[in-house]
């Protein structure tokens, strides 16, 4: 079914929805967005959603037509047009239409574009089983060169690692810094436990602050488990108890082997699927 798309004042038909080839978005992938879960007809996080991609723009000095109310309006207006009760947002910023060259400031009619639609989740059985990863050789870009929390539209750096992962048969890679250290899955942040305590990157690292991996770190505190942000290393993911990763598409999913090691027992272990629940049971809105 067709979908109602919306470009910058309103909802439009897909099939009007449509940017010039002249967009710097589309020429240097220059512009920001969000990933969104909607879970039951509500639209999860939004205000945290709303935040970091205001938080994008400003960093690349993108300014928006819309305030932070008004879009968060509008996320909303499109998934209830659209019919939308469990899915998936992407909201969208451009810079804009502008000349073959780099210069963004003359770009005119930045782009903001929702598209709210289902989702195509990793199989129930993969969740169960847990997932094989590798470790992708393509560094994560340093933080210094480009700033990871910013959400921007070039997302090639993960790409050519995602390329790994499916080159080897498996749906995700992981990505290590310069100096080897674990900056982040290809779309996910990355998660071990080791002793009872779990552990993830500093965001300093490399990888994105992810809005999961921040409700996760809230949720097993809350539930008296230790977590520690803390460098990783290659053989600290191949020696951990248990390996899981998280994101918005994804939510937590336990990884089983990576590299050709089996993690823990072979099967996504204790804290894994506690947090995968306690997380499942926050995003429906069901009781802590
Ligand atoms: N890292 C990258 C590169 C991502 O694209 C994502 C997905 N947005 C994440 C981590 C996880 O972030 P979040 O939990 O906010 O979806």
């Amino acid at each position: 079914m067709a979908l109602k798309i919306w470009m910058n004042a309103g909802l439009v038909d897909e099939a009007d929805a449509k940017v010039s080839v002249f967009d710097h978005g589309l020429l240097y992938g220059d512009g920001v967005f969000e990933g969104i879960r909607v879970y039951d007809g509500r639209v999860f996080e939004l205000a945290a959603h709303i935040k970091r991609l205001f938080d994008s723009a400003h960093v690349i000095r993108l300014p928006l037509a819309m305030n932070r109310q008004e879009l968060g309006e509008a996320v909303e207006t499109t998934v209830k047009a659209n019919g939308i009760r469990d899915g998936y947002v992407r909201l969208i910023v451009t810079r804009g239409t502008g000349t073959l060259g780099l210069n963004p400031l003359i770009c005119k009619n930045g782009n903001v574009i929702i598209i709210a639609d289902t989702i195509q989740l990793y199989p129930e059985e993969l969740y169960e089983k847990g997932m094989r990863i590798v470790s992708a050789t393509t560094r994560r870009t340093h933080p210094l060169a480009f700033p990871s929390q910013v959400k921007s539209l070039n997302y090639l750096n993960n790409i050519m690692a995602k390329i790994e992962a499916l080159d080897s048969g498996v749906p995700e890679a992981i990505m290590y810094n310069h100096e080897g250290f674990v900056a982040e899955a290809t779309g996910d942040n990355v998660f071990i436990v080791r002793d009872g305590v779990v552990l993830t990157p500093p965001v300093e690292a490399g990888g994105l602050a992810g809005i999961t991996r921040g409700i996760v770190i809230r949720l097993a505190r809350e539930r008296g488990i230790q977590v520690v942000e803390k460098n990783l290393t290659r053989y600290d993911l191949y020696v951990c108890d248990e390996l899981f990763l998280t994101g918005t598409a994804a939510e937590v999913i336990g990884i089983v082997e990576i590299d050709g090691r089996h993690i823990g027992e072979g099967r996504p272990g204790p804290i894994t699927r506690l947090l995968r629940e306690a997380f499942d049971n926050y995003a429906r809105g069901r009781g802590q």
